[in-house]
């Protein structure tokens, strides 16, 4: 499991540097890309919620969830990992079997497939603050693994005694819209910078979404899930905030979203 995990970690290291050099080498001038957003977007559940509930009930106590708006979803699930691992002997390989049954967004897999189709004049990529481990897990398992050219999230690697381990993708404090551990909105303007974008497609459900959104630009299309936190947060009357793309869509699944999108 540990030799499969550093494989595909190598693998995801490997398609970064494939999305840099497609994307010079392509002379990316005139291409499109899409960022997706993962948990609820992409898997019709909160990845690491749903990880968390593995725990018994006595264990999901507030003070383990209240570290989610203290510390931020790093912090919260680590310590789930490790009382999984430490009091109910669940792994990596355990944790990643409960990721791989996980559902997807209805006809979200169909979109994918159909954004990155052979004629496609787009990349794919997804920017989360899940983890490495759980996405490619998840990717994997339901073969769309080989449809993105990058993804931008918290890294993880599997400890000596088989826990899993999920680090910050980074500490920044330039972004109070963002959490410390990761900027969504600086990740999409370093993407679009390299790859010279032409027009953007950004796909997410959540408040840690807004921050990307308001970085897209006139021409770019935001496609919020309705229903969701971001959707509730885009419609107030009274707090609406500002954004400079000229293009929303509400979408509640992948066959919606599909029949909205320009072809
Ligand atoms: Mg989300
Ligand atoms: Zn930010």
């Amino acid at each position: 499991m540990l030799r499969d995990f550093l494989l595909k970690m190598a693998r995801s290291a490997l398609g970064q540097r494939r999305s840099m050099c497609s994307i010079s080498n392509g002379g990316a001038k005139g291409r499109e890309m899409a960022a997706f957003d993962f948990d609820l977007t992409i898997v019709d559940r909160d990845s690491d919620t749903s990880v968390g509930q593995l725990l018994p009930s006595t264990e999901r106590t507030a003070e383990l969830f209240d570290l989610i708006p203290k510390c931020g979803w790093v912090a919260f699930i680590q310590h789930a990992l490790q009382l999984l691992h430490q009091k109910y002997s669940m792994d990596a390989v355990a944790v990643g079997r409960h990721i791989r049954s996980l559902p997807p967004v209805p006809g979200i897999l169909r979109l994918l497939r159909q954004l990155a189709g052979h004629h496609s004049n787009m990349d794919l990529f997804i920017v989360s603050d899940s983890n490495c481990f759980f996405i490619s897990e998840w990717l994997e398992a339901h073969g769309v693994d080989h449809l993105f050219a990058g993804i931008y999230t918290n890294p993880a690697s599997i400890a000596a005694d088989g826990r899993l381990i999920v680090s910050p993708y980074e500490e920044q404090n330039h972004c109070e819209l963002c959490p410390v551990n990761l900027c969504k909105g600086r990740i999409l303007d370093k993407v679009i910078s390299m790859g010279n974008y032409k027009r953007v497609l950004y796909i997410g459900d959540g408040c840690n979404d807004l921050c990307a959104v308001q970085r897209l630009r006139a021409n770019d299309i935001a496609c919020i899930r309705r229903g969701y936190e971001l959707h509730r947060k885009l419609t107030n009357a009274h707090h609406r905030p500002q954004l400079t793309c000229n293009h929303i869509f509400f979408w509640s699944n992948g066959h919606d979203l599909y029949e909205q999108l320009p072809k």
